[in-house]
């Protein structure tokens, strides 16, 4: 496994390695299961996998959630190497940001709806350093988690409205044994307050936004952003609370994208498509 600090040492290890696919895995560190589970998909679907560790500061808001957010690059390239990753690209927020940097993707309205009214400028943060990897990595297959689902729409949208050449992969969202989503930000919860997180998983596994909603109120200490049906590719019911100085996300898939009765498994299948080709 080799690693790259820069744009120019990762374009020169990848120079020999195009003639395979390539397989790009973006990811902000603090590696878990659900970081893993698309290191895996890569692996089996790629020639050579790529994983970035770089937290974006462009998408967060306010400088104390960027300065809380987990760090433990040793841990993340052991992991990386244990999944079998060829090449890690562990930029320096210069390299990405260089004095002067003025180039914003917007994806204007997907950006601005649910997450994007409570963080607002967060999509510009990732679309911009997505597109950046896009432009470094030149991936075939770029891999991301349903747990995100608009993010995956405003990657796709991205890809689409640039006409990107890579295709999509997105995987389901890998859940703890008691229902919390995987999440990097999970490790800052006290035992008390993890406790407390499992009413979020708990009101969206009704799929249904009143019983989701009832669900949440009736949880003691938990500010609810919001509880919403979105129209994305699939539709979900997505929701996002905040447990002390802790914001969280989840959604589950609508098989039907409405109300469903007797919902299924969901989730379960990869999905693909791909933009420019
Ligand atoms: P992050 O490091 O939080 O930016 O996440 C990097 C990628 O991992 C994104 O595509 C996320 O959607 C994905 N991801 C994060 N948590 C999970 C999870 N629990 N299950 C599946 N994918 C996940």
């Amino acid at each position: 496994m080799k690693i790259c600090r820069t744009i120019a040492e990762l374009r020169a290890a990848l120079a020999p390695l195009r003639d395979g696919t390539v397989g790009l895995v973006p990811t902000m560190g603090a590696l878990h299961e659900g970081h893993l589970s698309l290191l895996r998909a890569a692996r089996d679907e790629c020639d050579t996998v790529v994983l970035s560790l770089f937290v974006n500061r462009t998408q967060f808001g306010e400088s104390a959630d960027l300065a809380s957010y987990p760090r433990d690059e040793q841990r993340d390239l052991g992991a990386a190497d244990g999944a079998g990753v060829d090449l890690v690209f562990v930029p320096s927020d210069e390299e990405m940001y260089p004095p002067g940097f003025q180039t914003w993707v917007e994806v204007e309205e997907l950006g601005s709806l649910l997450e994007g009214t409570h963080r607002p400028g967060h999509f510009r943060g990732v679309a911009t350093v997505v597109l950046k990897l896009f432009s470094i990595v030149r991936p075939d297959r770029a891999y991301f988690g349903q747990k995100d689902a608009q993010q995956v729409e405003v990657v796709r949208r991205m890809i689409r409205d640039l006409a990107l050449e890579v295709e999509l992969r997105v995987l389901p969202t890998i859940r703890d044994d008691d229902g919390l989503a995987l999440s990097s930000r999970n490790a800052l919860l006290t035992p008390d307050e993890r406790r407390r997180a499992l009413a979020l998983p708990r009101a969206l596994a009704t799929r249904d936004r009143d019983a989701a909603l009832a669900e949440l109120r009736a949880s003691n200490g938990l500010v609810v952003d919001y509880v919403e049906v979105a129209d994305f590719d699939p539709p979900v019911l997505a929701g996002a609370v905040r447990i002390g100085s802790t914001r969280l996300i989840d959604n589950v898939v609508l098989e039907d994208g409405v109300t469903p009765v007797g919902s299924g498994p969901t989730g379960s299948d990869p999905r693909s498509d791909s933009g420019g080709r």
